[in-house]
């Protein structure tokens, strides 16, 4: 089940402030030349939306009216709303701030149906938040995620896997959660426009063009998502943070092998501070082309969850090991983690580079991950400027190397 919050911020402003209900408000941010993150539906109806500046939304609509965003608002009713949602199962994954994927197989047995479920949450958002959502079900995270997005606002669909094929049929791959214009166009340029078609492609060429991501595309176009709903946020006793990668061929080359933890380091650096953990151990594991497989780690003195703080001591790791063969699979993990750790900064390049990683994390939140990158991994992967390296339903797991 996908639960996805109407208009979210905005939505909340209008609760905690009557006179705002009913009428076009936009959210933005506190500074001078700032965009709009949220507009309310009344906006919508005149145009407004995401990313427009003041000036445009006021000539759009004049008579709207604007809230400055009041995060500690949203990320409280986040954490009830995910309260909530616990009552009816404990599998809860806080996708985003207004979005959340809910394993709910092992609660059909408490409840008549998975629509009853839904209901019954709908139902109490409205009347303890006064709040609407969009909640999708389906028998994967990305059927669930197409369902919700399919009525707004206020919807509830459900997606039977009986159904899956026709509904993928004729549906633009744009549709998919993942599926960016950039690689909208690669696919076009292919001849791809529909999942249908996306599903029928030669998996052989797909992974030829798009590398490790191509077996996913034909998975996607299927409708399969075999990605697990994974309750970070819930684990207090979250022992490790960590991905691992096979690589698309085997490498031994230290240029590659760096960018691979780069990316990797960015992974775990945003899974990691999506449940508002810092580690200070921090494990490399290599699988060499003969599959002997061994893990070096280093512990430092501070808490980090940054992805160049993760990436820097991985790279001092690597430093110790001399490669003997080509390496086939990375991995890079967290560990010796604490939950809110919270500390700022002594000095100022690192309060920057903090302010750097919450920036970006805010845009992939909003945007979609991989919106936003480091270029150095744009060079490495010229396919992926559209697929996250964090990208959730890809294969997010939790590893333990120990
Ligand atoms: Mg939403």
């Amino acid at each position: 089940m996908h639960v996805d919050m109407n208009a979210f911020f905005a939505s909340v402003e209008q609760q905690v402030n009557p006179s705002l209900r009913h009428r076009p408000i936009a959210v933005i941010g506190a500074h001078k030349r700032t965009v709009i993150t949220t507009a309310s539906y009344e906006a919508r109806a005149y145009g407004v939306k995401v990313g427009m500046t003041v000036p445009e939304a006021k000539k759009l609509c004049p008579d709207i009216i604007f809230v400055a965003g009041d995060n500690k608002r949203y990320t409280d009713t986040c954490t009830r709303l995910v309260r909530l949602y616990t009552n009816y199962t404990p599998l809860v994954e806080v996708y985003s701030i207004d979005e959340a994927f809910l394993d709910i197989m092992g609660s059909l047995c408490l409840f008549n149906s998975p629509e009853d479920i839904a209901l019954q949450i709908k139902r109490k958002i409205r009347k303890n938040f006064g709040l609407t959502c969009s909640i999708g079900v389906g028998s994967n995270k990305l059927l669930a995620k197409l369902a919700s997005n399919m009525k707004k606002p206020d919807g509830l669909t459900i997606i039977h896997p009986e159904d899956v094929s026709e509904i993928l049929e004729k549906l633009p791959v744009s549709t998919l959660c993942g599926i960016g214009s950039r690689l909208e166009m690669h696919l076009e340029a292919m001849g791809v426009k529909t999942c249908g078609e996306l599903g029928r492609f030669p998996v052989k060429e797909l992974k030829r063009k798009f590398g490790i991501i191509g077996e996913r595309l034909h998975q996607m176009g299927l409708g399969i998502d075999e990605s697990p709903v994974v309750p970070v946020e819930d684990e207090p006793d979250a022992k490790s943070v960590g991905h691992s990668m096979t690589l698309d061929k085997d490498i031994s080359d230290n240029e590659s092998i760096e960018r691979y933890i780069l990316q990797l380091s960015e992974m775990v650096g945003r899974r990691l501070r999506r449940g508002q953990y810092s580690g200070r151990t921090v494990a490399l594991t290599l699988r060499y082309s003969n599959f002997h497989t061994f893990t070096k780690r280093r512990t430092i003195k501070e808490y980090i969850n940054g992805d160049f703080d993760i990436y820097l001591v991985s790279l001092d790791v690597l430093r110790l090991i001399r490669l003997k063969y080509a390496v086939r699979l990375l991995g890079v993990s967290i560990s010796n983690l604490v939950k809110d750790y919270g500390q700022i900064p002594l000095f100022k390049k690192d309060r920057d580079r903090q302010s750097v990683v919450q920036t970006m994390d805010e845009i992939n939140d909003r945007y979609g991950e991989f919106s936003i990158t480091r270029a150095r991994l744009l060079d490495r992967y010229p396919h992926k400027g559209v697929i996250a390296p964090a990208w959730r339903p890809a294969g997010v797991r939790r590893v333990n190397y120990q």
